[in-house]
């Protein structure tokens, strides 16, 4: 027996395993962890390897999908894809990380219990990907920060669908006209994607929901849409971009080029045309910025605050760091001027995820990496029920053809065949029934009625205070 169990000599190490923390669980975190979980199948089962996805939400955010979240055509739980159930092969841990110690390889995490016990967390790893994305790029305007409301998120999108129709019941239910001029007064800044889509959704929407009020007209509304450019929406080309501004301005939007906003301090705007008036809703989309917690790591950032990758999307002269989508400065290769760095967009951040996820299990078994290399081939933008324009490989669309291509495309491209089928189903059940025009803004203020009942001071009251 003795010999036997030292010819069996001391049990063998048990396998090593690699740790690969993704931190953000958006496109680029969503699809690197999909694609992992596939590559490294077997070494997950193993043991040998394990993912660890850091997301400050439970879910990961279709973000295309959200002025028609705000128009009430998408339910907003079906712009969502929950990463749990997704991500069945790896450990998802709801935190936001808020710095990187790469050189030691460790993240430190708030989670949801952080502020409880007021401790943070540190997590080891062995690869790191960073795909915190980008955040709303503000600017220093008076009352920016007190008044104005983003375009990036879920609760963004239905804060401001509520807030739009709280507004017309608003202005429904004074005489007073000033109070009136300010409700209908609705001000976005920033033509690209999302501030001419939201636009184009909500106007749409609020033209429909006039049809039930017996006082607020849609000539009574003012929608505008203020861009310090000469065009808007890029994305889709400059002549796209100029029917866009005809077609806007067609629906009585005011479209002002060349023009900034600012002030709006004391729900006042004021624009570099001189322009000046009360308004209640000033939605900023004007632009991003990375993520401010790339800066709170010993990453190398471009002049821009991006992580500096090379075409293999590993983080520039740094080992097993790795980065993609918004937050990655990606040299494109196809580019004909050399230096251009591929945009921030979902096109580029799902084909690169996919990249990415190849190439750490490429490099975990010491094989060659791939180069990300995409040609952008164009966009689509929804601007309201069968509205719509197009430039994808070189074909311009407009009107309900590029409508309908818009949804075509984003139903083809949203996660998970669930969703797809959920947000069909609503389509069609549109097609079938009336709109939906209530507001439910009181949700965000769920205690407010059993406060008032228990004779407490109730939170979010007066409705429309807002
Ligand atoms: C309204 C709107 C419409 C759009 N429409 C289009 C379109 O039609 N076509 C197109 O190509 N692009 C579109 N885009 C752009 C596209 O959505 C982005 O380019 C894309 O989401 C970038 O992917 P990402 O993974 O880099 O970032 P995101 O998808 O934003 O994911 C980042 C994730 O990181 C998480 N995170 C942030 N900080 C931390 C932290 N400290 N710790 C852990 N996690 C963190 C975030 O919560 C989020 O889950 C649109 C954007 C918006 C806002």
């Amino acid at each position: 027996m003795v010999t036997a169990a030292i010819h069996r000599g001391t049990p063998p190490d048990p396998p090593k395993s690699v740790r690969i923390l993704i931190v953000g669980g958006g496109y680029v975190g969503l699809y690197t962890a999909l694609r992992l979980q596939r590559r490294l199948k077997a070494e997950l089962a193993r043991g040998e390897a394990e993912i660890v996805v850091v997301s400050p939400d439970p879910y990961m955010t279709y973000q295309p999908f959200l002025p028609e979240a705000a128009a009430g055509a998408i339910s907003p739980r079906h712009v969502v894809v929950p990463l749990r159930r997704v991500l069945g092969g790896c450990h998802v841990v709801i935190g936001e990380v808020t710095s990187i110690d790469h050189a030691k390889r460790t993240a430190t995490l708030d989670t949801l219990a952080t502020e409880e016990t007021g401790q943070t967390e540190q997590l080891s790893y062995d690869e790191l990907v960073l795909a915190p994305g980008s955040i709303s790029r503000t600017l220093p305007i008076p009352g920016l920060a007190e008044h104005g409301i983003g375009f990036k998120t879920v609760e963004e999108a239905i804060g401001l669908r509520n807030h739009v129709i709280e507004q017309m019941d608003i202005a429904s239910s004074t005489r007073d006209p000033a109070i009136r001029d300010a409700a209908l007064t609705f001000v976005f800044v920033g033509g690209g994607f999302a501030g001419v889509e939201a636009l184009g959704e909500l106007e749409d929407m609020a033209r429909y929901a006039a049809r039930y009020y017996h006082n607020v007209k849609p000539e009574d509304m003012k929608w505008i849409l203020v861009e310090a450019s000469d065009r808007i929406l890029p994305e889709v080309g400059e002549e796209m971009g100029r029917y866009t501004v005809t077609e806007l301005r067609r629906r009585n939007i005011d479209v002002r080029l060349e023009t900034r906003l600012e002030s709006c301090a004391d729900r006042v705007v004021v624009l570099s045309d001189g322009a000046r008036f009360p308004a209640r809703t000033v939605v900023w989309t004007a632009g991003v910025k990375p993520h401010p917690v790339l800066a709170a790591t010993d990453l190398p950032l471009n002049g821009r605050g991006r992580l500096k990758c090379t075409p293999e999307l590993a983080v520039d002269g740094v080992p097993h760091a790795w980065a993609a989508g918004d937050a990655a400065a990606v040299p494109d290769v196809t580019a004909a001027e050399p230096g251009k760095e591929t945009a921030p967009n979902a096109q580029h951040a799902v084909r690169q995820a996919r990249v990415l996820g190849d190439n750490i299990a490429r490099s975990l078994r010491d094989q060659a990496l791939e180069t990300y290399a995409h040609t952008y081939v164009g966009s689509v933008a929804s601007l309201g029920l069968h509205k719509g324009v197009a430039h994808v490989y070189g074909r311009k669309l407009k009107g309900y053809p590029a409508w309908f291509m818009h949804r075509v495309y984003h139903l083809s491209r949203v996660p998970t065949f669930n969703r797809k089928a959920r947000v069909l189903a609503e389509w069609a059940l549109a097609g079938l029934f009336k709109r939906e025009i209530v507001s439910l803004g009181s949700l965000e203020h769920p205690r407010a009625e059993f406060e008032l009942a228990a004779g407490g001071k109730p939170s979010g009251y007066p409705k429309g205070s807002s």
